[in-house]
């Protein structure tokens, strides 16, 4: 989710949803372990949100309860720090969607968190998004026109009060498609809806979103879902990874509409429906996700990450050989990269950097001068290992150029003879409007400086970036089938003052 204007630095972020169906009453523990999963897509704040997944009149157990019910609990802070077993243990349910936020760069706000749980005329829901419209002021505005109140700045809350909307005249599925028709950008959701839940990717599949099976092993019969931002999630739960949810596709899971309706195990049946309500875009995946942002476990849109990654530092081997002793990553963002380089050009693998994993992405520090005192922090040398060695020091990408300038500055000052850096992506050239945390055009290092610029800038030896096509090979998807914007400055949807072209397909 993101803020109302397209180009603000106010709030930028991506995000972490999981939904899950089950069929006993207890899916609050597997949506906080599958949250936990997901932690790497945000840290600023969490929720969870369940119903008992049945109507009254569906579910033999009730004794009156208004078992509709969403009830939701959000923090800020990590998983760890939100859920104490209390708030789990209030969490009952057999459905139920949770959400991870990325850090930003303005002030925390609970309002902001999710899932969102709306009342609207017939009933509520809750919804999880994970993505960034670019189209989100002028629905805001319509939808103000129209008396409707807005508490958060989120699109997030947008996208709620479109559904909620439809809603009043449609069914679902039908307020869902109209409200895909009229919302542009990214959005991966999971919403809780009387007795469904319900996983929703654009049109596009921008950002990644999978369905997998919770399997009784005992018995071999299906007793749940799980659908989730990346499949770590689903593995976290011991289950299987089904498949990816297509772009324009909505999965609805559902509790079976027989009254008491078990299966062989003595669980409530579920059932899976699809409905693939906008067909015929080209997709436009992600590639940041491949690059940087993903588990490297992660099987995304078919692809292991883990493999995408080691291709890349195969490739940045061959496309920027050199003569070194040691290949050192960046941890944990070159680490990949670097066993792939380090593989391909016969060089030794050692690590020279030590991170500190207690301490926060540095990239998300608001000031340069504190983001500049925590990569101190964040990083020590293994003197031993660089002292009098040439180094290949790889990393994913070059953002600010912050991380990097310091760090062939600490490996210089333990005595490396030589810093040769290797970069698993071509120079970001364009800010991200769909989901990716990266800043404005003025601070991205490559907006203004050449290769060589930057080189000096950084006072390494050598700089080589990965080329487009080395990446695109690399993640293995027609280029497109991705959305490459922070590499090209073409994006795939519209965006007020960017170029939206088919560069992609030229690349094909
Ligand atoms: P910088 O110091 O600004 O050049 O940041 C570069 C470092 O940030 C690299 O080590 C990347 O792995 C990491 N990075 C790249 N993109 C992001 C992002 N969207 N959010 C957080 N960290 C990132």
């Amino acid at each position: 989710m993101k803020t109302s204007s397209v180009e603000s630095t106010v709030l930028r972020e991506a995000c972490g949803i999981v939904g899950i169906a089950h069929s006993s009453d207890d899916v609050a523990l597997p949506l906080y372990y599958a949250l936990y999963a997901l932690q790497h897509r945000g840290q600023e704040s969490a929720g969870i949100a369940v119903s008992r997944g049945m109507s009254t009149d569906e579910d033999p157990d009730n004794r009156g309860a208004p078992v509709k019910e969403i009830r939701s609990e959000r923090g800020m802070g990590l998983v760890a720090e939100v859920f104490s077993p209390q708030h789990l243990a209030a969490l009952q349910g057999s459905m139920g969607i949770g959400h991870v936020r990325y850090p930003t760069t303005g002030a925390p706000l609970l309002e902001n968190a999710e899932p969102l749980v709306v009342k609207y005329q017939n009933g509520e829901f809750a919804l999880a998004h994970n993505g960034n419209l670019v189209n989100t002021r002028e629905l805001r505005a319509e939808l103000e026109r129209e008396g409707r109140i807005f508490h958060s700045e989120t699109d997030t809350e947008v996208i709620a009060q479109l559904l909620a909307r439809e809603l009043v005249e449609h069914d679902p599925i039908a307020a869902l498609k109209e409200v895909m028709r009229r919302v542009v950008g990214s959005y991966s959701l999971a919403i809780l809806m009387d007795s469904m839940l319900l996983a929703v990717r654009d049109p596009f599949g921008i950002k990644p979103l999978c369905i997998g099976a919770l399997t009784d092993e005992c018995r071999g019969v299906n007793v749940g879902y799980v659908i989730a931002s990346e499949s770590p999630a689903i593995d976290t739960l011991g289950g299987t990874l089904i498949r990816d949810v297509n772009p324009g596709e909505v999965l609805v899971i559902r509790a079976s509409h027989t009254a008491g309706s078990r299966n062989p195990a003595g669980h409530r049946d579920l059932k899976l429906v699809r409905h693939q309500l906008h067909p015929g875009v080209p997709s436009a995946h992600c590639v940041f996700e491949y690059i940087y942002f993903a588990r490297p476990d992660s099987v995304i849109d078919g692809k292991l990450v883990y493999n995408v990654r080691m291709k890349i530092g195969e490739r940045l081997a061959i496309e920027h050989p050199v003569s070194a002793d040691i290949v050192s990553p960046v941890p944990d963002s070159g680490i990949t990269c670097a066993i792939g380089y380090a593989k391909r050009a016969g060089i030794e693998y050692l690590e020279g950097l030590i991170k500190n994993r207690y301490v926060g992405r540095t990239f998300i520090m608001p000031e340069q001068k504190t983001r500049d005192m925590s990569v101190h922090s964040k990083f020590n040398i293994i003197r031993a290992n660089v002292t009098g060695k040439r180094v290949v020091l790889v990393d994913d990408s070059i953002v600010r150029g912050t991380t990097m300038r310091k760090l062939v500055r600490y490996l210089k000052a333990a005595g490396a003879k030589e810093v040769h850096l290797r970069i698993g992506s071509p120079p970001i050239i364009a800010p991200c409007y769909l989901g990716i945390d990266t800043p404005t055009r003025d601070e991205l290092i490559a907006v203004t400086r050449t290769i060589e610029a930057i080189r000096d800038y950084l006072a390494a030896d050598s700089l080589g970036y990965l080329s487009l096509n080395g990446l695109i090979a690399a993640v293995g998807i027609a280029p497109k089938s991705l959305c490459l914007g922070c590499l090209t400055e073409h994006y795939p949807v519209r965006i007020p003052g960017e170029r939206c072209s088919t560069l992609q397909a030229t690349l094909s």
